[in-house]
């Protein structure tokens, strides 16, 4: 059975493009043949939107119904929740519920670990799982990062927040240490890049400057373009509304980028046997 590589896409600063590297990556991924299920881990249900689901909180069943049962110990059903797009990606929706959910995750036992258990017992119908997070570094992003094997961090490259980078690795480490000694830090993937500017350029050989020789910092940067603004209440990806774009094709390539580092850590792997 193929075990899912889990990868969460984590930065407690809004806006800077989790949600549309979720999708894109995600169907990126599905086009090269992988199975992907995609999770909506945050309560304003971006993604859940963005795959076609224009009113998430009339929705059914949702992560947090699946968490709920974890935390209550009951059976989840074979596929339970998990919808189909269009474009070959399996999702787990979100809505507003998921905020209620995270307040009662305080209490719970085993708080930091519910997401996980519901992740490993899919985690066998899957090459890959990507979990789309909140703008925020609380209870349901430790669950996040203790379900997953990677990280992947989008940033602004023409905003360089490093305080906020700083705090982001800081938590990283401690659930590291506490709780997931594999999570690994996939990298860092810069976002909305305005080449054409002086300051998106500089921007982009600072952060190489600073983190270069800590963290990867993908080779692929996604461009900004109105395009792919302009795809979020549509319901389907880039590649679909623009597939000629600067941005289809960025991702195109960072999909390539991911697929290409998972090759060369499972040939280590091997080669460790
Ligand atoms: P949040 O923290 O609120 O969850 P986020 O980090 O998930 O935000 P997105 O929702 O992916 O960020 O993107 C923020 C906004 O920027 C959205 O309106 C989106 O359509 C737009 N956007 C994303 N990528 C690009 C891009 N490459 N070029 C232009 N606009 C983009
Ligand atoms: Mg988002």
């Amino acid at each position: 059975m193929s075990k899912a590589v889990v990868e969460a896409i984590v930065n407690q600063k809004g806006g800077v493009g989790k949600t549309t590297t979720c999708e894109n990556l995600g169907i990126g991924l599905a086009k090269k043949g992988k199975k992907v299920l995609l999770v909506d881990l945050d309560p304003q249900a971006s993604l859940t939107v963005a795959l076609g689901k224009p009113f998430p909180d009339a929705m059914e069943t949702t992560v947090a119904d699946l968490m709920k049962k974890v935390m209550d110990d009951e059976a989840i059903l074979c596929g339970e929740g998990i919808l189909k797009h269009e474009e070959g990606v399996d999702f787990l929706p979100a809505n507003i519920s998921l905020s209620g959910l995270e307040v009662s995750l305080v209490n719970a036992m085993s708080r930091e670990s519910v997401l996980k258990q519901y992740v490993d017992e899919v985690k066998g119908s899957y090459d890959y799982i990507l979990i789309d997070c909140m703008p925020s570094l609380g209870m349901l992003t430790v669950n996040a990062l203790a379900a997953a094997d990677k990280v992947l961090i989008p940033m602004q490259a023409d905003y360089l927040s490093a305080k906020g980078l700083e705090q982001l690795l800081h938590t990283i480490n401690k659930v590291r240490r506490q709780i997931n000694p594999k999570l690994e830090i996939d990298g860092i993937l810069l976002t909305m890049a305005d080449m054409r500017t002086n300051n998106a350029q500089n921007m982009s050989l600072l952060v190489h400057e600073v983190y270069g020789n800590r963290i990867k910092i993908f080779k692929n940067e996604i461009p900004r373009s109105v395009r792919a603004a302009e795809t979020t209440g549509l319901g389907v990806s880039i590649y679909e509304h623009d597939p000629e774009g600067k941005v289809a094709a960025a991702y195109r390539e960072l999909t390539k980028e991911v697929l290409a580092v998972e090759k060369k850590r499972k040939h280590q792997l091997e080669e460790l046997r």
